[in-house]
């Protein structure tokens, strides 16, 4: 029997593009042989049956920092794709900051893979980055496989990967059009600088970063989207205030794209507790009102998808003894953890598993040109799956969080969404909370076979 799988994942509740239902997900090799009702599986099959629990596709989440080499005592490459599958994820994409080198030459992306050997627990790919006096380097790194090219508008952080003007926007356009790729944009223009110090309040945090740096970008962006038509990705929005002019946008059949992030779409600035720094991030979180406008925007399809932005650091550099905004880095740990804070808002929501498959998995695959192979529980797919339990709640401490550095704004949250298994490629690699597998993990370059 050469077609005959090796073993089946049955479940009464198995997300598939046709809808939720019970089923049963035969597996052969890396690969979803076929999804039957539970009656079909063919005789002798080995069977997992996970009862109630959901068998979703693993989660893609196309934007995370994972700083290594260079950084690695902020995160590292075995910790960040161990945590990705205690969550659920089985696919993820790495920024070119802020590990060392910066990932904006071709001998910068070599020296990041080779950093990733023997490390990954699931699947990773890679963005190039876009600074000033580096278009040079967007062909060489286009045709290694990196997935898009990273560009910053404000500053980024770190002084080694300076932000980008107009000018050099335009002059990259052309040059990625060529290749086919997108340019991942951090949208916010610094069009006025209020006080910057002895921010102790959240309050006084947000006000150095209005919504009208991220309006103005934007709005930029789309203008320059239309001149050039080449794709254009905003990364984690937070400003509700251009929804509608990006959806007349993309009506014009404009190439452009937009994420949110799970702290935009669970916390607000209303109860964020002054010196709390755990919670600075750059565009900020912002109000409840903003906060629903997003939720908003994920249902009417206008934002594309969800991305953790799982962007951690020393406990040090969060500055908590002193509370001070403005010397904290910005940047917040939430890898693992993206799948039960959306499920949980879903069900305040009442939004179906439906949806949430396609803001974190489907969704996201497409957009890095994974979706005949990511992303979906179809014939031909790769045998990624999480296996969950939708009622259940867990609490959020430093025991349970796989990341290198356990310091996060969720600590003390009871989620629902507990993770007990996770496949990938048609092997188990978490179960229980505990990993069960070598790292095989592998990389994904852009149109090189895997
Ligand atoms: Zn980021």
């Amino acid at each position: 029997m050469p077609h005959a799988p090796d073993f089946a994942v049955t479940s009464q509740k198995v997300v598939t593009p046709e809808g939720e239902r019970a089923a049963a997900v035969l597996i052969k090799g890396e690969k979803i042989l076929d999804v039957v009702s539970q009656h079909n599986i063919p005789e002798g099959c080995p069977v997992e049956d996970v009862g109630n629990d959901v068998v979703m596709p693993g989660l893609v989440d196309v934007h995370v920092h994972i700083n290594e080499p260079g950084r690695t005592e902020w995160e590292g490459f075995e910790t960040a794709t161990k945590a990705a599958a205690s969550g659920g994820i089985t696919t993820l994409v790495d920024m070119p900051l802020n590990c060392i080198p910066v990932t904006t030459t071709l001998d910068a992306l070599n020296s990041k893979i080779a950093s990733t050997k023997n490390k990954l627990f699931v699947d990773c790919g890679f963005y190039g980055g876009l600074i000033p006096g580096n278009l040079n380097d967007i062909e060489p790194l286009a045709k290694a496989g990196v997935l898009g090219f990273k560009t910053f508008m404000s500053h980024s952080g770190i002084d080694e990967f300076p932000k980008i003007t107009e000018e050099n926007i335009r002059k990259a356009l052309p040059i990625l059009a060529q290749h086919g790729i997108s340019l991942l944009v951090h949208a916010e223009l610094e069009n006025c600088i209020e006080k910057t110090e002895n921010l102790q309040t959240y309050k006084s945090y947000l006000a150095t970063r209005p919504k009208s740096w991220e309006n103005e970008a934007i709005k930029l962006l789309i203008q320059l989207c239309r001149e050039f038509q080449t794709p254009i990705h905003i990364v984690h929005l937070s400003s509700s205030d251009v929804l509608t002019e990006f959806a007349q946008a993309r009506e014009e059949g404009l190439p452009l794209s937009i994420e949110t992030c799970p702290h935009y779409l669970h916390f607000t600035a209303e109860n964020i507790a002054d010196g709390d720094t755990r919670f600075k991030c750059t565009p900020p979180i912002r109000e409840a009102k903003n906060r629903e406008k997003l939720w908003q925007g994920l249902q009417s399809g206008t934002i594309d998808f969800i991305t953790s932005d799982h962007s951690p650091c020393t406990p040090e550099l969060k500055k908590m003894d002193e509370g001070r905004f403005e010397k904290a880095w910005g940047g917040i740990s939430s890898l693992q953890l993206t799948l039960p804070v959306i499920w949980t808002e879903c069900i305040n929501k009442g939004l179906s598993l439906n949806q949430l498959t396609n803001w974190m998995c489907s969704a996201p695959a497409k957009f890095i040109g994974m979706d005949h192979q990511k992303g979906q529980i179809s014939l031909g797919y790769d045998a990624d799956l999480v296996c969950w339990d939708p009622d259940s709640t867990f609490l959020v401490e430093p025991a349970i969080i796989n990341f290198k550095n356990k310091l996060t704004p969720y600590e003390g949250e009871e989620l629902f969404g507990v993770v007990k298994r996770t496949y990938l490629r048609g092997n188990k690699v978490f179960e229980s909370g505990h990993f069960v597998n070598d790292p095989i993990g592998k990389t994904i370059l852009r149109n090189h076979a895997t």
